[in-house]
């Protein structure tokens, strides 16, 4: 696998990282680590701004609202309490109490303080499940197209990545018949995302039911990233780990970036069973110390103040999304399905003839509009873009102008 993202990337790789000696600088595993398109292009539409070209933003899977202000509050009273020091690993017992009870509320999932990590962003719990689970050469079965860091950190911790390829012809919904051929006795983890990043797809209550039933009785695990879980268009999103039988071999990730506009705060948590949460305590304990206390008193007020701002939220994506869709399907060559959940376009341009890569490059260059290539999301992102709706609604109408007049200029 590469560093950069730019290629599809599947499998795990080691790229030349020589010095010209006969040591290599960098640890081998470094070798298994990609970065992320988002940040990547992200970087480069900065650097045409800086040179004074206008970009529209539709990389960054990032709320474009502030975060609340009453959340803000509760982190300037925690400061001038100087609660600025470390504090309970774990996380505060005040705020893992607040998450058993919105879990409770939100999912229906019936918990522990025990049995939730507190981390710096929901990220994190990607990297120490797979870190306290995977051996290796242990199978980790994976959404392909899905969130990169998924595959990055299963090469990192040397485990077997097995895509779970997502269609568009199956709506980019899990093929149950096909995920249970996947599934073999080296098979160690199961990593489900819903609402998922970069589809807009959602399992519903009966298709997590049949997951549950091929994975029950099996010697393994799910990791259920459930970071989009509040951001959903028809219904509600349930977790795998409600389903009799499946607490206990669930991790569920979850977290406040999206839900409540939080993404530089970092904050974010695991559930799972207790001596699993021991594990990823220690992991935590090894990296981070603690989670920034003031943080962790500012997501209490999240998770027990008003809700409103959340469901005016999900509101105003839901226009957005008939907007940048309906944009999307009157383009030359490009047709796109209505995300059910989170707030991205996945739409396909085999249509337009140009590689997803190159016309990401061009849309960018060319047309100031900065999407991703969907191949970054796994091979079987290739021949798509992701764009983010997560922006005002006058910028997604002038980015789906911009996009229009350069795809008939192609
Ligand atoms: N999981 C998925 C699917 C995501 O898209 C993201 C962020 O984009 C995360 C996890 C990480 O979220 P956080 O910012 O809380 O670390």
């Amino acid at each position: 696998m590469s560093g950069g993202q730019e290629d599809s990337v599947d499998g795990c790789g080691s790229p030349e990282r020589g010095d010209g000696m006969n040591r290599s600088v960098f640890a081998e595993r470094m070798g298994a680590l990609a970065g992320e398109s988002a940040f990547q292009v992200l970087a480069a539409a900065n650097a045409l701004e800086a040179k004074g070209k206008k970009v529209i933003h539709f990389e960054i899977g990032e709320p474009d609202f502030p975060t609340q202000p009453h959340i803000v509050e509760a982190a300037k009273r925690a400061l001038d309490q100087n609660c600025t020091g470390y504090c309970n690993a774990q996380g505060l017992v005040p705020l893992r109490e607040a998450i058993v009870e919105h879990e409770k509320e939100f999912k229906g999932l019936h918990t522990t303080r025990e049995q939730v990590v507190v981390t710096p962003g929901g990220k994190p719990i990607i990297y120490y499940t797979i870190c306290v689970l995977v051996n290796p050469g242990d199978e980790v079965i994976y959404p392909n197209p899905g969130f990169p860091t998924y595959e990055s950190v299963i090469c990192y911790a040397g485990g077997v990545p097995v895509p779970a390829v997502l269609k568009e012809e199956k709506a980019f919904r899990l093929d149950i018949d096909e995920l249970k051929a996947l599934i073999t006795p080296k098979t160690k983890l199961l990593i489900l995302n819903s609402p998922s990043n970069p589809t807009g797809s959602f399992l519903t209550g009966a298709e997590l039911a049949e997951i549950a039933a091929a994975v029950r009785g099996r010697d393994m695990y799910v990791l259920s990233d459930e970071i989009y879980s509040r951001i959903v268009y028809e219904g509600k999103a349930t977790s795998i780990a409600t389903v009799p039988g499946m607490k206990d071999k669930t991790i569920v990730l979850d977290g406040f970036s999206k839900t409540y506009c939080m993404t530089g705060w970092r904050l974010g948590y695991g559930i799972m069973r207790e001596d699993i949460a021991e594990q990823v305590t220690r992991l935590l304990i090894n990296s981070n110390s603690c989670t920034t206390h003031f943080v962790q008193l500012a997501g209490i007020e999240a998770l027990k103040g008003p809700q409103d701002a959340v469901d005016e939220m999900v509101a105003e994506y839901r226009r957005r999304r008939e907007a940048v869709v309906a944009g999307l399907n009157s383009m030359q060559g490009v047709t796109c399905r209505k995300p059910d959940g989170a707030f991205y376009a996945f739409p396909s341009v085999r249509g337009t003839g140009c590689k997803s890569a190159e016309l990401a490059q061009r849309l960018l260059e060319d047309a100031g509009v900065a999407l991703l290539n969907g191949g970054t999301f796994g091979a079987a992102g290739e021949g798509y873009l992701r764009l983010s709706y997560a922006t005002a609604m006058p910028l997604i109408r002038e980015g789906m102008e911009r996009m229009d007049a350069a795809l008939r200029r192609l």
